[in-house]
């Protein structure tokens, strides 16, 4: 199976450029010419496997231009109990009302960004060694905070690979900061930008494009390549925990085979709500997918009205890996929901970057709205919904699963609709202890980070992630901050 851009059908390539390059060279994303699908007899494996059979059984349907023995290798070396804590990778806990928490942060960096990090740099040393003739790939990173480090944790010191990260300096947690600055390996660097996650997604896209810079990378016998979820390895991976959560329904009684569930997802950049999208292209029943945001809503407003408008204030929230008005994977739905029509899709991206703004057909914004709701909501109902959850279901979730929680809840009584629900809990609340604290009325303005993970300790009995709590002894690597025009001198400094 090839794949295809979003912006130019004449594009045929196999999974394993599409995974080196990142991008088209045009600028689109890369997509998979089908969707495959599975039989009756694949659910009825699936369900009694490992996770790491579920990965391999879906990975294998994408990465055709792997050997079985390769697919193998990448999952059974990424979803290990030494990165994932124990053999269940992508646990479910139970609330009420047919509400399962689908927990993603148990690998190294407490993000969901770990599920497929994990897995990317061993189907990145496959695919380079299929294609990229020996070249030292030089993977950039523009991150809103988890990201960066689940990147730089799955990169460090992986052979013939360096990696450059890129965060906005006002716009991360401080264990995300942390996280990031004191990063070890020698292959790494860090740098803080002077902007938002925009713009530092805006900065690496364009050193991408940038015919100048790849002539330049060749001549240092290097290529570039992107570890954000624009790079079809990072989305292949978040389809299986997807599956993975539905056959654990089915497994244990939640749910018969065949019944459909709804979705919920925190979305900043639609990666993660895009692999539910394919989850469900590949026969997994689906009622509703919904897409919850923060103040920075602008993907609510375009499912409501067609109109994408990143023309708005960019707001700071609780929730700050969703502070994101430019949704890069959107564009892979809008090819997918348009059937295909690169042209339509190239022209509204062009739109989107001249004027920051687009408005889909009717006829695509009516298949939108079939099977996508949206919502949004602010801080105060992030943090009151920290509370609620907490007292009355004793399960204490971090800030962006708050937001989903807090729109599904909304959703469902303004709807009625008790389908059985999985809501995609993407982050361990202790990377974003201040808001969680204060949310339960516990934070005190004189007490430093690790004090504020002791004190959220003490009042909930949630256990601290040992990865967070060693930071308290690292030494800071990284302090540099650049300005959003400086970013591409950034890299070749840190290549010299
Ligand atoms: C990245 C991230 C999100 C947003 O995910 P997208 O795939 O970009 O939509 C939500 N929550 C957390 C904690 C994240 O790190």
């Amino acid at each position: 199976m090839n794949y295809k851009s979003t912006r130019d059908s004449a594009v045929s390539v196999t999974a394993a450029e599409a995974i080196t390059r990142g991008l088209s060279a045009e600028g689109g994303l890369f997509v998979p010419e089908q969707l495959p699908k599975l039989t009756a007899t694949d659910w009825e494996q699936l369900r009694t496997q490992s996770y790491v059979e579920r990965a391999v059984t879906v990975l294998s349907r994408f990465l055709t231009d792997f050997t079985a023995k390769e697919v193998k290798d990448c999952a059974s070396s990424a979803y290990t109990v030494e990165h994932f804590g124990s053999t269940d990778t992508a646990p479910l806990y139970s609330l009420k009302n047919d509400t399962h928490i689908l927990e993603l942060w148990h690998g190294p960096t407490c993000a969901f960004k770990d599920m497929a990090l994990q897995i990317l740099p061993h189907l990145m040393r496959v695919s380079s060694q299929k294609t990229a003739d020996g070249k030292e790939i030089v993977i950039l990173v523009a991150t809103s905070g988890d990201t960066g480090k689940a990147a730089l944790e799955g990169f460090r010191d992986a052979p013939h690979t360096r990696i450059v990260v890129f965060y906005p300096e006002n716009g991360v947690s401080p264990m995300q900061k942390l996280q990031m600055t004191t990063q070890e390996g020698a292959n790494v660097g860090v740098c803080a930008i002077n902007g938002n996650f925009d713009d530092a997604q805006t900065g690496v896209k364009t050193i991408f494009t940038d015919r100048a810079v790849a002539e330049k990378m060749a001549q240092q016998g290097q290529m570039l390549s992107s570890a954000n979820s624009i790079n079809w390895g990072r989305l292949v991976p978040q389809i299986v925990y997807y599956i993975s959560a539905y056959c654990d329904l089915v497994r244990d009684g939640k749910i018969r085979q065949g019944d459909p569930i709804n979705v919920v997802v925190p979305t900043g950049n639609f990666g993660n709500i895009l692999a539910a999208y394919y989850a469900r292209c590949m026969g997994m029943p689906v009622g509703r997918l919904i897409c919850a945001s923060n103040c920075n809503n602008v993907l609510s407003d375009f499912i409501a009205t067609g109109t994408y408008d990143r023309n708005r204030a960019f707001h700071t929230t609780a929730s700050p890996s969703m502070d994101i008005l430019i949704s890069s994977n959107l564009e892979r739905l809008l090819y997918h929901l348009s059937g295909e029509d690169t042209a339509l899709v190239g022209k509204m991206m062009k739109e989107l970057q001249a004027n920051g703004t687009y408005t889909v057909p009717s006829s695509l914004l009516a298949s939108l709205q079939d099977l996508f709701t949206a919502g949004w909501c602010d801080d105060a109902s992030t943090l009151k919904e920290i509370r609620t959850t907490f007292e009355e279901e004793n399960y204490l979730c971090d800030t962006h699963t708050a937001v989903a929680k807090c729109v599904y809840r909304r959703y469902r009584e303004q709807t009625g609709d008790t389908t059985p629900t999985v809501i995609a809990s993407t982050a361990n609340p202790y990377k974003f202890s201040a808001s969680v604290l204060n949310a339960l009325g516990g934070e005190r303005a004189d007490q430093d980070e690790f004090e504020k993970v002791e004190t959220l300790h003490n009042l909930t009995g949630c256990p601290i992630p040992a990865s967070l709590l060693s930071l308290k002894n690292k030494t800071q690597r990284f302090t540099k901050v650049c300005e959003k025009a400086e970013m591409e001198k950034a890299v070749f400094e840190f290549l010299k």
